[in-house]
């Protein structure tokens, strides 16, 4: 078992992930169903581990 970087709890197996960034390009309709089909995924250049809720609650990409 280890911390996860994001939410801090120690008692869950942690994967070793990247944090994805939606971001909107400017002008982009503010309409919540169609974010996701709109935005531009960032990937964060710094390595996290993250436990099995946050990898369900946050948008990343799984490290190798
Ligand atoms: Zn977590």
């Amino acid at each position: 078992m280890s911390t996860c970087t994001s939410c801090g709890r120690d008692d869950e197996d942690t994967v070793a992930v990247r944090r994805v960034y939606l971001v909107l390009p400017d002008g982009a309709p503010t309409d919540p169903g169609s974010i996701e089909e709109l935005a531009e995924a960032t990937v964060v250049d710094e390595d996290e581990d993250w436990c099995a809720t946050c990898r369900d609650q946050y948008p990343h990409v799984l490290r190798s």
